[in-house]
């Protein structure tokens, strides 16, 4: 089997992200035992119990540059999934949970060591990063920055084969109305926390649009707000004394949580200043910057020709550069300061019941991977 199938065969739910997820180490033996059998030395690193960072480092003859291949080794949950890890082929796709987030591209990187390894790299340094932890609070990229140096890196989520230099961050954050709790049949001392909710939202709806409205980002488009989820009262015949709402705002380049949070206080200001008894605070759960790279960074430039002329080009442009709507460890390893692009192979259904990788663009990606290895470390001209 090939290593995506193996990939693909072992369960690595994030279990962070859904209780009792299997984690990641089942993935990192299997990838330990291709690198090994590559010749490539390994280093596992503990990031959480159970859940172990591995990076492979192929070392060239004459020391140069570090280019890091990137991958997350962990998926989403698999809810709704018959078969979820029986990695099925069709029609030149592979079916299954993570063949496209992302063990394709994984796999892609690491086959790509395997061949640079094979030839020999005659200057600097290739680096397999397969990290924990992405789609809950990417523990893993964040160990891997804090223990590693780079000149570059490409992050291998899946792109449909072009190159991405920007995407969105966001802000997590929370709402909560306060009233007062009474029997329904009395008005003058009940206090509707849900209804003063719909003052919120209704501002925050208007909010949205104004954002909407914005100039918006050459590849990224406008930022935006939406409703998450809303909890609130316990009965038809009381007053609701609180209701929390969940919400979800991304972001921007240059957009900070502080900005966003700002926002969202002054637009509560507005309302207590319209009712002296309005209630309401606010709280930030959790924020991700968003990323972007100068599209004339070394690193971007060497991607977009090796993509430009790899099989099944399209030509230039359809190679990118573009932005994704999702986030990604890029802006992780960016913020670190290694200078990080986001490329990697057709697929679709992601975090959904059908996800699947086209098999013939994880060739490919592998086959630019080794190219642009060539050229970035060892200063080859195809
Ligand atoms: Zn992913």
């Amino acid at each position: 089997m090939s290593l995506l199938a193996d990939l693909v065969a072992i369960d690595s739910v994030n279990p962070s992200l859904v209780a009792g997820g299997a984690g990641e180490a089942g993935v990192v033996g299997c990838l330990e035992a291709f690198f090994r059998k590559a010749g490539i030395d390994t280093v596992r690193d503990e990031v959480a119990p159970g859940r172990p960072n591995l990076v492979a480092v192929v070392e060239g003859r004459r020391p140069g540059p570090t280019l890091v291949y990137c991958g997350h080794t962990d998926t989403v949950g698999v809810e709704g999934m018959a078969q979820p890890f029986v990695p099925v082929p069709r029609d030149g796709r592979l079916y299954g949970r993570g063949t496209g987030d992302m063990k394709g591209g994984l796999a892609a990187a690491c086959g790509a060591a395997a061949r640079t390894a094979g030839r020999g790299l005659a200057r600097g340094r290739l680096v397999v990063a397969a990290v924990v932890d992405e789609e809950f609070a990417s523990l893993g990229a964040e160990a891997f920055v804090r223990e590693w140096r780079a000149d570059a890196a490409v992050v291998l989520e899946p792109t449909d084969l072009r190159v991405a230099i920007a995407h969105k961050g966001f802000v997590l954050a929370e709402i909560l109305t306060t009233g007062r709790a009474a029997h329904g049949s009395r008005p003058d001392e009940g206090r509707d926390a849900i209804f003063r909710m719909g003052r919120v939202l209704a501002a925050l709806e208007q909010h949205g649009r104004a954002l909407e409205a914005g100039t918006p980002h050459p590849r990224l488009g406008v930022p935006s707000v939406h409703a998450s989820t809303v909890h609130g009262g316990r009965e038809w015949s009381t007053y609701p004394a609180r209701c929390l709402l969940q919400l979800e705002r991304r972001t921007l380049p240059g957009e900070t949580a502080d900005a966003v949070m700002a926002a969202f206080e002054r637009l509560l200001a507005v309302l207590r200043s319209d009712d002296g008894e309005f209630e309401a605070e606010t709280r930030l759960v959790m924020a991700r910057a968003a990323y972007e790279i100068d599209e004339r960074a070394e690193i971007v430039q060497a991607l977009l020709g090796v993509a430009a002329g790899s099989a099944g080009a399209r030509g230039r442009d359809a190679h990118g550069p573009v932005g994704l709507t999702f986030w990604t460890d890029a802006a992780i390893l960016g913020g670190a300061g290694i200078p990080s692009v986001i490329f990697g192979p057709v697929g679709g259904g992601y975090h959904s019941t059908e996800e699947w990788v086209d098999l013939g663009s994880v060739e490919t990606t592998e086959a630019a991977l080794v190219t642009l290895a060539g050229r970035y470390l060892e200063g080859e001209t195809a």
